[in-house]
């Protein structure tokens, strides 16, 4: 059994019993096959001594228990894991970043508190998933859309504070949450914004309150357990309707992305666009490596002539108005007529979708993330077709400005060192997953009985981070056993910000017993060691 660093089993079975008496026997869980659960099942580390795992986990059902879990593990110094539904897959899971913490389980405080219709909010706590809050709203019939990342079970709390991102117009989960409530290490409550008046009317349609704006802090943090979170919801619209583009040549992704870029920054595409290339991200054959391997990638007269022999479009993008339909099919046509200045162009219309939608017709469409509806639909797993898929994947996930040059920059770094990496990491599309930059999304996959394999792996992971970083391209979000180094890159002047975020977590946590070296913020004593 894993034990909080330091911590003797007696002492700690000891605190397991105050922790008991605070939230329920029940709700604490200390036998391995339920600490088990806790294990990240995409670990790189699987069954290796470095691999994070919990040494108990307790489920408290309120915000006075979570409170009265702070104190305990104040007293005792015991490491605390908060999670909200624990489902961050390839970041992570929800093992702990330090081995032997006790994971603070909130999937129980799972209640849809508020739902307004009429200024298009929700208020929830942390075990409410996207399946719970999409439920709630169509049980109710209220005209509201939500936006959920690609799997729907995890949680709206836990994935906007990693800085998670779906699809819609309010696909930056982290912009779209107003107002939230906060326990503290020493088990304080603090609420956020306007929520600081005890009589809050604004507190999930006003951000910043008054004085000193403080959400950003608990964000991809350890200064505090959220126990309550306003989210910004889109009205439902009338129609949803696609548009896809495709560009025959290399160099056509420079006026593709300056396009995009000028018409999201104008308001006329509000949902995220994605880009992929037909010729990079398709069928791979030997006369596509060798252009690759090429010194300085292929030229793009070479990459054209291979484009046109394998009459595939170089680039591919698609994006998605949503709103009134005079005003979506005005903005359509917008977007059309300015892409058609590209030679050789192609459009797609669609899918279009009209609401309200009957909940068979919920059921059956096939796009679920762009109407809003949550589904696991991306987990096939493994098919006679693709038996090689791995046993799980960390996500590699890098900020790139929204310009084709840096596009094609990008996918010429990135591609070159996960082909010599040769561990089968695969590079995915690009998209807005925020406003105003790119996330190209990569994967490395990871396999529960080869250890030699996850070495190479990991190996190949601390790489890409280094190489991306050398090209000022740094992580938007990091795979936990990677946090220490994607946050190392973030240095400028002697590493000023990461001493800020230490200076804070001394004040406001001096035992250091919440979420330690997440993101790279260890307690004092800790320091130094990762
Ligand atoms: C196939 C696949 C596709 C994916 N697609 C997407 C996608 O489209 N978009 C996307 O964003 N992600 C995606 N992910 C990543 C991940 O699965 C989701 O982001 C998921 O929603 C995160 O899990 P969660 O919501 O349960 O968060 P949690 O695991 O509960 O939380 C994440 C972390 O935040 C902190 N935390 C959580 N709750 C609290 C709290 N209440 N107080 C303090 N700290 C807390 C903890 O450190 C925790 O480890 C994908 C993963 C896979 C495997």
């Amino acid at each position: 059994m894993t034990l909080p660093p330091g911590m003797s089993q007696r002492d700690f079975s000891a605190a397991l019993r105050q922790l008991e008496t605070a939230v329920g026997k029940e709700w604490v869980f200390s036998a391995p096959e339920d600490v088990a659960l806790y294990r990240d099942a995409y670990s790189p580390f699987w069954d290796e001594e470095e691999e994070r795992t919990a040494s108990a986990a307790v489920a408290p059902d309120t915000v006075e228990q979570v409170q009265s879990v702070m104190r305990i593990a104040n007293e005792h110094r015991i490491p605390i894991y908060p999670i909200s539904t624990g489902r961050n897959l390839a970041y992570g899971g929800a093992a702990p970043v330090l081995s032997g913490s006790v994971v603070l389980d909130l999937k129980r405080m799972n209640r849809v508190l508020e739902v307004s219709e009429e200024n298009a909010y929700a208020l929830v706590e942390p075990g409410v998933s996207y399946f719970d809050l999409y439920r709630d709203i169509q049980d109710r019939g209220l005209k509201l859309m939500i936006d959920v990342p690609t799997p729907g079970w995890g949680s709206l709390i836990g994935n906007a504070l990693d800085h998670g991102a779906g699809v819609t117009p309010m696909r930056d989960h982290w912009s779209t949450q107003c107002g939230m409530e906060v326990v503290l290490a020493n088990g304080e409550v603090l609420r956020t914004g306007t929520g600081a008046m005890p009589n809050a009317k604004t507190w999930q349609q006003y951000k910043y309150g008054i004085g000193p704006y403080i959400d950003g802090i608990f964000s991809q943090s350890n200064f505090g357990v959220i126990t309550k979170m306003g989210f910004w919801l889109l009205p439902e619209p009338e129609v949803v309707r696609a548009l896809r583009v495709t560009a025959p040549r290399h160099d056509d992704v420079i006026k593709m992305v300056e396009i995009m870029s000028n018409l999201t920054y104008s308001g006329v595409i509000d949902s995220q666009f994605t880009l992929a290339s037909p010729v990079l991200n398709g069928p791979r054959d030997a006369e596509l490596e060798a252009l690759a391997a090429r010194p300085g990638g292929g030229t793009r007269e070479e990459w054209d002539r291979y484009a046109e022999s394998k009459d595939r479009p170089f680039w591919s993008a698609r994006f998605t108005f949503y709103g009134p339909q005079p005003v979506v099919d005005a903005r359509w046509e917008y977007a059309r007529q300015r892409y058609s200045t590209i030679p050789g162009v192609q459009f797609e219309d669609g899918p279009t979708y009209r609401f309200p939608m009957s909940r068979e017709q919920r059921e059956q469409a096939p796009d679920k993330g762009m109407l809003g509806i949550p589904s696991l639909s991306n987990f096939t797993g493994r098919t006679p077709a693709t038996p090689e898929v791995a046993d799980g994947h960390m996500d590699f996930s890098v900020i790139v400005p929204m310009t084709g040059h840096d596009v094609l920059a990008a996918l010429k770094v990135i591609g070159r060192d996960f082909a010599a990496a040769g561990v089968g990491a695969r590079m995915g599309t690009i998209s807005s997953f925020h406003l105003r930059t790119f996330i190209l999304i990569s994967s490395f996959p990871t396999m529960r009985a080869d250890r030699e394999f996850n070495r190479r792996v990991r190996a190949a992971y601390e790489r890409a981070v280094k190489v991306t970083a050398d090209n000022g391209w740094g992580q938007y979000r990091s795979h936990a056993a990677f946090m220490d180094l994607a946050v190392s890159k973030y240095s400028f002047n002697d590493d000023a910000l990461s001493r800020f975020h230490t200076t804070l977590k001394d004040a406001v946590d001096p035992n250091g017993i919440l979420s330690a070296g997440r993101y790279g913020i260890w307690p004092k004593d800790m320091r130094g060691s990762a």
